[in-house]
């Protein structure tokens, strides 16, 4: 097992919270948008445009259930629907121009889309049209179907017994019930702590949807604004659906690096001075052979987040245990110190292991085991665009010709 392996400094801190709050950002413009235009388009809206208050909203909503099915997001579908559930109910019991049912469907929405929303922050994805997927939909139509008994019923105590709930604290003036408000904060600590956890777009989507959908509950006696932040809630979810198909096709699963596909594109875009450097782990099938392919994976995910904090250039996955780094405008004694830098910390970094051996048998207890410390080195290549070679692919060629210099001249080294 691996034990006290990880140091955070603070440096590394700030930039994890520097590429959250970058994850954020769609999240971010797409509220203040909303938050800005949503009262202008109340007083300027023309008449002919009129009908984009109900149908505005529905075809956001339409827009991201497709966009979630397409790219089968089975977590955005269900938080779509949830939110288009709570959308649709609500505009039919405006019509019927009903007090009760309006505050029977407003309370019942303003409780069970956060509930749903932080619950779905909290499933893993399981598609939707598989039994979980199944499930969650049931979910989702049993609390409409218990809703629309509460109406049908007239169970008025119910109802009441929910917007007296939790009176006595001293909440900010708000259409939304009390009780409800609270669950809002509860559901988007909930959001925000497993968006800041897995930095992941769908989760930072689920947590803008519910501020979103909050403050759309609240701005409930202005239809207009209403539809717009309801509009806003389903316009985080499809661009946070997009944002994340995207990191599928370009970011690395394991390491997050950026994917070979992403330096194939970024290799196109390159200038006319640029240096490109190869890096490989040494013996790393050796590595995998005496510790397990895990630990292999969790040295790559090390060497991988000190190769994306180095300076003036950007690393990719190449394949395997390899990577590339691109420094664009860079000649290579510029870039020489960070990748000497960038070696020094990877050889520096060691693993404590209180190693399971294979045969517990003939071991006896684990625990008993004195810990060994365990590290990788890496070689590098480096070549840069000269008279020589002139496009990006020579240069990659060349940094690979470089690498293999430095394995053979006894690897832990950068070789040009
Ligand atoms: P050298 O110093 O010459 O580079 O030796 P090496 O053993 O690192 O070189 P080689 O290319 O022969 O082996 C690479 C090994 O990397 C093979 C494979 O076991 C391991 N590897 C490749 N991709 C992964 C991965 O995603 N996870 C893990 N754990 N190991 C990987
Ligand atoms: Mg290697
Ligand atoms: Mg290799």
């Amino acid at each position: 097992m691996i034990s006290a392996a990880h140091h955070q400094p603070a440096t590394d801190l700030a930039h994890a919270f520097s590429r959250s709050i970058v994850g954020f950002f769609p999240m971010l413009l797409v509220l203040a948008l909303a938050h800005w235009f949503g009262p202008l388009l109340t007083h300027e809206l023309p008449q002919s445009l009129s009908g984009l208050r109900v149908w505005g909203p529905a075809m956001v909503l339409f827009l991201s259930i497709t966009l979630a099915l397409t790219f089968n997001r089975g977590r955005m579908v269900f938080a779509s629907l949830s939110l288009a559930g709570a959308y649709f109910m609500y505009q039919l019991q405006l019509v019927h121009v009903d007090a009760f049912a309006l505050r029977t469907v407003f309370a019942a929405m303003c409780i069970f889309v956060p509930l749903n929303l932080a619950t779905l922050s909290l499933l893993h994805e399981r598609g939707v049209f598989t039994l979980y997927g199944a499930r969650r939909a049931f979910a989702i139509a049993l609390q409409v179907a218990l809703t629309a008994w509460i109406v049908i019923a007239e169970r008025t105590a119910v109802v009441d017994g929910v917007y007296d709930l939790v009176h006595s604290l001293p909440l900010p003036s708000s259409p939304i019930p009390p009780v409800a408000l609270l669950l809002m904060v509860l559901a988007a600590m909930v959001t925000a702590f497993r968006a800041l956890r897995t930095r992941s777009a769908l989760d930072v989507g689920l947590t803008g949807a519910l501020a979103a959908f909050a403050l759309a509950c609240h701005s409930v006696g202005k239809p207009a604004l209403f539809s717009m932040y309801v509009g806003a809630a389903a316009g985080v979810l499809a661009v946070a659906v997009l944002q994340d198909t995207f990191r599928l096709a370009f970011r690395d699963e394991l390491t997050g690096l950026p994917s070979r596909r992403a330096l194939n594109e970024r290799m196109l875009a390159l200038g006319h001075h640029y240096a490109i450097a190869m890096v490989d782990v040494d013996h790393f099938k050796r590595f995998n052979d005496t510790h397990g392919h895990e630990l292999g994976d969790h040295v790559l995910r090390m060497v991988a987040a000190k190769l994306e904090r180095v300076g003036a250039g950007r690393a990719y996955r190449f394949g395997g245990e390899e990577f590339a780094i691109v420094f664009p405008g860079k000649h290579m004694r510029e870039v020489w110190p960070h990748l000497e830098a960038l070696r020094e910390q990877i050889s520096a970094h060691h693993l404590t292991l209180r190693a399971p051996e294979r045969d517990p048998a003939k071991q006896g207890r684990p625990g008993e085991r004195p810990p060994v410390s365990v590290g990788v080195t890496v070689s590098i290549g480096l070549a840069e665009r000269g008279e020589r070679l002139t496009t990006p692919a020579d240069v990659l060629v060349a940094a690979d010709g470089a690498l293999y210099r430095a394995k053979h001249k006894g690897r832990n080294r950068i070789s040009l």
